[in-house]
């Protein structure tokens, strides 16, 4: 996510770094390259403008009072602007009435259909709320069914009607029935179209009117740059909604539209999409994507994606058999599951301070634990019991079975009997305190 432009803007620092003050013609020539990293990124020129604007005359103003060096408070300045930038704190969505109605818009291929999926599961899952779908979509059959089949993945009810053509009167059917059945929020898909539509804009001003939503999530392909803003734009003229959905944030090396959104069009975004998976969605922070672009990572985002799927029953047991050295490969196995369930691996990289920056030139594929379950998997129950029991013929065995080497398996084998090491002391206080007080 913006590897590009986080490059960029490091390269643009580096101007500053080497320097003892900063001064009028320093200042100067870093906010050239930022702004010229902006513009590359496909952020406005009057957005990039007024920016680095802003920034120069901060940095010359606090130059003064301050004695850290010029690139730390640069950075301490570009962190404040960039999260100024794109929008301040982070807005979520309200739950004024039941059931609340929100609405989604958007031109096809944005990932409508599948946020709307996503933000059912986010819905269901982290807020505790009994969601109901409304496929809205009429034009496309494939969208219903589509719907559908997300609905079904993450158990959350959907409601079409496939002899009717009419999307007011769908919504409305929907809106009776999660009455009925006593869902709290109710979730309306709508039609897009590929580009901007008069008769689209028509129809969705009059579900709008006959369903007064509390929200309407404008959804928008980030990769389209300027593009996603100009659509924004229109939208928010006809529709004005209530929030930005940016998609498919997990291949946008740019950012020029999480950046020039809500200077455009004022409203927030509320969430970013960072996969194809139903869990591939997060609750929008400005403070921590502008951490994120100037390469300091992101630990708060890293950590509540893992409390996400985090499972405190299941934890207790992995600690007990810890204790007892009994961690074994099916313990090992189901830890590798919540990890990939965590999201996208480059993406998790990313969030590490540091790592982000280190990596981006590393192709990380979300196979990287294939031949490691592979393996696992050619393993018989007592072996996956019994790591110990794991000699040289079963080894060699265990790599006919994956499709691996011998190498691989011991490597794997190695890798796992040092981290069983690792646990057990780590789940021994005594011995913890005494590695504590060995650290530097
Ligand atoms: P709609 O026409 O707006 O309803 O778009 P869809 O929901 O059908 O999505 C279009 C394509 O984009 C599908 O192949 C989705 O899997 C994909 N997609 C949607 N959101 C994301 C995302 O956040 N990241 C990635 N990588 N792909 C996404």
């Amino acid at each position: 996510m913006f590897e590009n432009l986080s490059d960029k803007l490091d390269r643009a620092f580096k101007v500053l770094k080497g320097q003892g003050t900063i001064t009028e013609i320093n200042v100067a020539e870093t906010m050239k390259e930022i702004r010229k990293a902006l513009l590359d990124a496909d952020v406005n020129y009057k957005t990039a403008k007024t920016f680095t604007d802003d920034v120069k005359q901060k940095a010359l103003g606090e130059n003064v009072l301050t004695s850290i060096s010029p690139g730390q408070l640069l950075t301490k300045i570009m962190n404040d602007e960039l999260t100024a930038l794109m929008g301040g704190t982070a807005t979520e969505i309200s739950f004024p009435a039941t059931p609340t109605v929100i609405l989604i818009a958007g031109l096809n291929g944005a990932g409508k259909t599948t946020f709307t999926g996503k933000l059912a599961n986010f819905l269901k899952t982290q807020k505790n709320k009994k969601p109901l779908l409304v496929a809205g979509d009429v034009y496309r059959p494939a969208a219903i069914d589509q719907l559908q089949v997300l609905g079904g993945q993450i158990g959350v009810p959907v409601y079409a009607n496939l002899e009717s053509k009419d999307p007011i009167a769908i919504a409305k059917e929907g809106i009776a029935q999660a009455k009925q059945n006593g869902n709290n929020v109710v979730i309306v898909d709508t039609a897009g179209r590929l580009s901007i539509d008069e008769a689209m804009m028509q129809e969705i001003e009059q579900v709008k009117a006959a369903t007064n939503p509390h929200e309407i999530l404008f959804v928008v392909d980030s990769m389209t740059g300027q593009d996603a803003v100009n659509t924004a734009k229109v939208f928010n003229d006809r529709l004005d909604f209530t929030g930005v959905v940016l998609t498919k944030l997990d291949g946008d090396t740019r950012g020029g539209a999480a950046l020039s959104i809500k200077s455009v069009v004022n409203k927030p975004i509320k969430f970013i999409g960072t996969g194809e998976k139903m869990e591939a969605l997060d609750v929008f922070h400005p403070d921590r994507m502008a951490s994120r672009i100037l390469g300091m990572g992101d630990v708060v985002s890293l950590v509540e994606r893992a409390q996400q799927q985090f499972d405190e029953k299941q934890a207790a047991e992995l600690q007990k058999k810890i204790r007892k050295n009994k961690f074994d490969f099916n313990d090992f196995y189901s830890q590798i599951q919540q990890i990939k369930k965590m999201g996208n691996m480059k993406d998790l990289m990313g969030m590490i301070p540091g790592v982000g920056k280190m990596m981006k030139d590393v192709e990380v594929s979300d196979d990287a634990f294939k031949s490691v379950e592979a393996i696992i998997q050619s393993m018989t129950p007592f072996e996956k019991e019994n790591p110990d029991s794991i000699n040289q013929s079963r080894r060699n065995r265990i790599a006919k079975g994956s499709g691996t080497d011998l190498q691989e398996v011991n490597r794997l084998i190695k890798q796992f009997e040092d981290m069983r090491k690792v646990m057990k002391q780590m789940s021994n206080p005594a011995a913890m305190a005494n590695m504590m007080r060995r650290m530097p």
